[in-house]
């Protein structure tokens, strides 16, 4: 039905349908169940992200290697002492992302969104949008499909895996779905939404999988906290008119390029950028 990013907005555009209704249709034909049924496995999705993004708030979730954790809970209660340098909704979002990454890390269930390593930045920006704009439950599923969306066109066209194409990849194409979701939700339309999701990759283009010990950990979890601060910055930028010079298709294209050129030590092999540092032979010494 679609492959690229220009057939799904020929798509919207000729139906006058939102990113999320043209997913949506394409998912009953696809797997031939029914709308209800569909609505239901997604309905079971958000619950998932919603308790993965709230888990770690107020206890402290630790690793299975015990390399991480307590970090969500921390952010939490700074921002509740209100004394934050970035407000409110920008802490909020980053302890939720971070909740999601403990409890990855400590194999609890989460959604991979679009793998494990990437899973705490949509959840964290589709409920920080509901809680400020007093959304519907049914917006939140209706992003979580344009998100899924924007993630297949990148999956076909490139690649959502750290080892194949850096973290760019995963924390970056994560920033992308969601950023498209925030855009649907608050009511901006297909070109916009596409231009976020540009903006998203954009912004990490090149950021390379270094995760000490080879363990999704650390820096998997920063970038998922500062992952759905890129998703939100890059919806705003969209929303206010900012275009994206290069169409998506092409940005996607070119994530894919620079994921093809990067070395092998920036592919999740653990062999380069911070997992090569002193500190992080030493850790891996220490935990393998
Ligand atoms: S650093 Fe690598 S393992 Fe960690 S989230 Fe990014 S792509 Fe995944």
């Amino acid at each position: 039905m679609f492959n690229k990013g220009k057939e799904l907005l020929k798509l919207c555009k000729e139906q006058n349908k939102k990113i999320s209704e043209i997913v949506i249709e394409k998912e009953i034909n696809d797997n031939k169940i029914s709308y209800d049924e569909l609505m239901e496995n997604m309905k079971f999705v958000l619950d998932t992200m919603i308790n993965s993004a709230n888990s770690a708030l107020d206890k402290e979730i630790t690793s299975v290697s015990n390399l991480t954790g307590g970090d969500a809970k921390k952010l939490e209660d700074y921002k509740n002492e209100g004394n934050t340098i970035c407000g409110n909704l920008i802490n909020s979002a980053m302890a939720k992302a971070l909740s999601t990454s403990e409890v990855n890390a400590s194999m609890g269930r989460i959604v991979a969104a679009p793998t494990a390593g990437a899973s705490g930045i949509l959840p964290s920006a589709i409920i920080t949008v509901k809680d400020k704009f007093n959304l519907s439950e049914e917006d939140m599923i209706c992003g979580l499909f344009t998100a899924g969306g924007i993630g297949e066109i990148i999956a076909k066209n490139a690649t959502i895996s750290g080892a194949e194409g850096g973290c760019q990849a995963e924390c970056g194409v994560a920033s992308a779905m969601a950023a498209a979701a925030i855009v649907e939700m608050v009511g901006g339309d297909v070109d916009t939404a596409l231009n976020a999701a540009s903006f998203a990759l954009i912004n990490v283009m090149g950021l390379v999988c270094d995760p000490v010990a080879g363990l999704v950990e650390f820096p998997c979890a920063l970038r998922n906290a500062s992952g759905v601060i890129n998703a939100l910055v890059s919806s705003d930028l969209a929303m206010a008119g900012v275009k994206s010079l290069v169409p998506f298709d092409e940005v996607v294209d070119a994530m894919y390029r620079v994921g093809k050129a990067m070395p092998e030590s920036l592919r999740e092999t653990a062999l380069g950028g911070i997992a090569a540092t002193p500190t992080g032979e030493e850790l891996k010494r220490r935990l393998l």
